[in-house]
């Protein structure tokens, strides 16, 4: 059966910088991302907690274990850029980020047979 590889992966959860238009902070927005999860970051965006450090970067929303376990615990009021986010051959195709974050936590590239047999 063909499940989603992200539940057991995280990576660009903990990895990426994750910034986007402020309003989608607001009470509201279409998203409603809560505004506590969120820092400034100028006068037109906000970034998700814990995915501005350079080192040990991990959104404050992210939980379990990176590569094993993991959930986004504000799924349904996610960002912008984390629904837009899509793992490699979600269309087809590979996505070069998802393969980067995932080497940055030791993990390998998604592939093909790997997605479709999951
Ligand atoms: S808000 Fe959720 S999907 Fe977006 S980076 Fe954080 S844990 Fe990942
Ligand atoms: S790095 Fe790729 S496989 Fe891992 S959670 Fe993000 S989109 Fe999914």
């Amino acid at each position: 059966m063909d499940t989603n590889p992200c539940v057991k992966c995280g990576a660009c959860c903990s990895y990426f910088r994750v910034e986007f238009y402020w309003r989608e902070a607001e009470k509201n927005s279409e998203h409603q991302v809560p505004i506590k999860l969120t820092e400034d970051i100028n006068d037109f965006k906000r970034g998700m907690k814990g995915t501005q450090e350079k080192n040990g970067n991990r959104c404050v929303a992210l939980q379990g274990k990176v590569g094993k376990c993991v959930s986004c615990a504000i799924y349904t009021n996610r960002s912008t850029p984390c629904r837009r986010f899509q793992a490699s051959y979600t269309d087809g195709k590979p996505n070069k980020r998802c393969d980067e974050a995932r080497a940055a936590h030791g993990l390998k590239p998604l592939n093909r047979p790997e997605r479709l047999t999951d």
